[in-house]
């Protein structure tokens, strides 16, 4: 593909900076994970990156990297809050599209006979695909109630409890949400989803404990073999969507200048301290919160299915908030650049914030063992749980992985798999109970299409950027 890469050590590549690149870029891969971002555009698409103004240090890719809209998935940059940029593309168009595990007291043989029944139930009461309609009704002023509020708003109106929001990064609510800075027909596209889980990659799958790497941090997390979870993967929905698409288009309109000098439109970036740069800010933050209470809706109705079927309530099943951990974001963050404090817009698109002990952003409750970092594989195999690595700060910007990533493309995996057959095989072979929306959508996400996720820990742990906690593996699933 014509990018060449420097070996620096294990894991750890390096594509030299030359020509209008402002920074060099660095891969973190083993030979098995490179090999397969060879053929596609993930490294021409790093290289690009690296033309942003004010990236620092390097542009990053994580061991799930991927293609991507202009920015490769898995793809972390860091721009100089003051004189560089913020780009729409580097953050995603699913704004905090981001994943959350809920912990139970069940075993996996409470659930063994059930699951047919559970799934049935998870699908009849969590909306999911493209239609319309959420958990909860509501209107332009709930929704703008909620992109200020976040899941305060959730807790005010009995949707959540107190621990929830101490659970969740930036617990629940961002600040410098601005709702006025999101268009009217994003709030109106946002009105009828709150509360759903959408189409394709979005999930809510049970899984089961299968193994504890790390006894002290997996105590903290409440983890333990043969536990039930529950992990919930979705974003901001059509109104996360609208505001990437309304902030592309403004700055197509006025910084043309910048967008010029880019070798790929789809980095399109507003300058840092421009008033559209605070507008998307503003924006962004407000459809985080909205995503935020999405997947607490959607924790909620959980707990209410798991007390239906297990005929318990879920406090009594203990089913509390392991943590949640948004994946397609940027943030205003200080880091320690070359000796100096700097304000950085950290973009981390399809990579999760990975803070080591210690630091003041980790919730208390998991201040001293890391910040819960919750690693999807697919609906066939395992899942992580991290806790963020010493080395991240140093690394990655304190980021690591987000997923196994995708291998092939959504066209390619109907041309490869049937989704009928897929799911018969996922019961018959596994035990694995899956209920999706078309049978596409089973085609577009089987196993087959995404990496392997145990290499892709075993980089980020040897790297010390997110050490292994525990794996888990699913039970039932149900997708968008
Ligand atoms: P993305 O946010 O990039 O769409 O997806 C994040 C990651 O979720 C993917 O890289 C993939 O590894 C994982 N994933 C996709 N579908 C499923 C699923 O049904 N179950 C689990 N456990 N993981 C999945
Ligand atoms: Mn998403
Ligand atoms: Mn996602």
């Amino acid at each position: 593909n014509g990018v060449t890469l420097e070996r620096i050590r294990e894991f750890v590549w390096e594509l030299p900076q030359e020509g209008e690149m402002r920074s060099p870029a660095r891969v973190l891969a083993s030979e098995a994970l490179l090999e397969q971002i060879s053929d596609d555009k993930t490294l021409e698409q790093l290289r690009n990156a690296t033309h942003l103004p004010g990236i620092t240090n390097y542009a990053i890719c994580m061991p799930d990297g991927h293609q991507g809209y202009g920015f490769p998935v898995g793809g972390v940059g860091a721009m100089d809050a003051e004189n560089g940029c913020i780009s729409p593309g580097a953050v995603g168009y699913d704004i905090n599209c981001g994943v959350r595990m809920m912990t139970t007291n069940l075993t996996y043989s409470d659930v063994q006979g059930h699951e047919e029944e559970l799934v049935d139930a998870l699908f009849d009461n969590v909306p999911s695909g493209l239609g319309g309609g959420g958990i909860v009704e509501s209107d332009v002023d709930t929704v703008e109630d909620v992109l200020a509020r976040g899941v305060d708003w959730a807790l005010e109106h009995g949707y959540a409890v107190e621990e929830d929001l101490l659970h969740c990064e930036d617990e629940g609510m961002r600040e410098g949400a601005d709702p006025s800075k999101v268009t009217q027909k994003a709030k109106d596209r946002g009105k009828n989803q709150l509360g759903s889980l959408g189409s394709g990659n979005h999930f809510l799958e049970v899984q089961r404990v299968t193994d504890v790497f790390d006894g002290e941090v997996g105590e903290a997390f409440g983890l333990e073999k043969d536990q039930i979870v529950v992990l919930i993967h979705c974003g901001s929905r059509g109104l996360g969507h609208q505001t990437c698409n309304d902030y592309l288009r403004k700055i197509e309109q006025q910084h043309r200048g910048l967008l010029n000098q880019l070798p790929d439109k789809e980095l399109a970036a507003a300058p840092a301290g421009s008033q559209l740069a605070e507008d998307y800010y503003g924006a962004m933050n407000a459809a985080i919160n909205f995503a935020w209470v999405n997947r607490q809706l959607i924790m909620h109705r959980t707990r209410q299915v798991f007390e239906r079927v297990f005929d318990r309530s879920w406090e009594e099943m203990e089913m509390n908030l392991l943590y949640d951990v948004a994946h397609n974001i940027a943030k205003k963050e200080t880091h320690e650049v070359g000796g100096e404090q700097r304000e950085l817009y950290v973009h981390r698109k399809g990579a999760t914030r990975a803070f080591p002990a210690g630091h003041p952003d980790v919730p208390s409750a998991y201040r001293d063992v890391g910040q819960p970092v919750i690693i999807p594989g697919s609906m066939g195999a395992g899942s992580y749980v991290l806790r963020g690595g010493e080395a991240s700060m140093d690394l990655t910007f304190g980021s690591t992985a987000h997923g196994a990533g995708r291998l092939m493309s959504r066209t390619q995996a109907k041309q490869d798999y049937w989704g009928g057959d897929v799911q018969q095989e996922l019961q018959d072979r596994q035990q694995i109970y899956v209920k999706a929306q078309s049978g596409a959508t089973i085609a577009e996400e089987a196993p087959g299409v995404y990496k392997d996720v145990d290499e892709v820990v075993r980089v980020s742990d040897a790297l010390g950027i997110g050490d292994k906690v525990a794996r888990t593996f699913p039970v039932c699933n149900i997708k968008g």
